[in-house]
């Protein structure tokens, strides 16, 4: 198929170009200035696929007054979620009294993100809000609900912009998906 590529043996086909994700990213950073204005948000970072929506996203919201923090978890092996969240890197701020905002790469079953918050909300932030770059609803095992969500996608997988096969591809800066054959 045209344009498509080859990543450790899988096709997948251009999916969302660099300036229509661009687009989507200033939308959302809109939303979150006008939420946020005036307070000193800190962003928490899901790593590793969310670090270039992050660093895109947090420029164009653009509030100076703003702090960084990162923090992984596991779930994923190849295409598919093994349903075990796995955290491999907690936050060490403080986060007491603060408005957080974790910026995460993809909501797929839900179940990263409801234990991230879960996680979150135990330390008793001022408020937590949720942007992710990509939202699979029918994927859903949790009813999880991002506050802010780039594009809403079907259930198929994702790769470029900072998502990963295996560890490749996060560099490619539009989106593919993978097409069954
Ligand atoms: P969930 O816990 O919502 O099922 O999955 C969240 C995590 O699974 C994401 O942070 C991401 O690491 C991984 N994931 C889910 N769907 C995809 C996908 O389509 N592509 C890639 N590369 N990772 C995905």
């Amino acid at each position: 198929m045209e344009n498509s590529i080859i990543v450790n043996g899988l096709r997948f086909t251009p999916f969302l170009s660099a300036a229509q994700i661009h687009e989507q990213v200033r939308r959302v950073a809109s939303e979150v200035r006008r939420d946020l204005e005036g307070k000193r948000p800190l962003f928490v970072c899901v790593l590793t696929g969310a670090f270039i929506f992050a660093a895109d996203l947090i420029r164009e919201v653009g509030i100076t007054d703003c702090e960084v923090a990162f923090v992984r978890y596991s779930s994923y092996e190849g295409t598919s979620t093994t349903g075990q969240v796995k955290q491999l890197l907690g936050l060490k701020e403080n986060i007491e009294g603060r408005d957080v905002v974790i910026i995460e790469d993809i909501v797929d079953t839900g179940l990263t993100a409801q234990r991230m918050v879960a996680d979150l909300k135990e330390r008793r932030p001022a408020s937590v809000r949720f942007a992710t770059l990509l939202h699979k609803p029918e994927s859903s095992r949790t009813g999880f609900c991002p506050d802010y969500v780039a594009f809403s996608i079907e259930p198929k997988f994702i790769i470029g912009y900072g998502l990963d096969l295996d560890g490749s591809a996060r560099n490619l800066p539009d989106i593919y998906i993978h097409e069954e054959e």
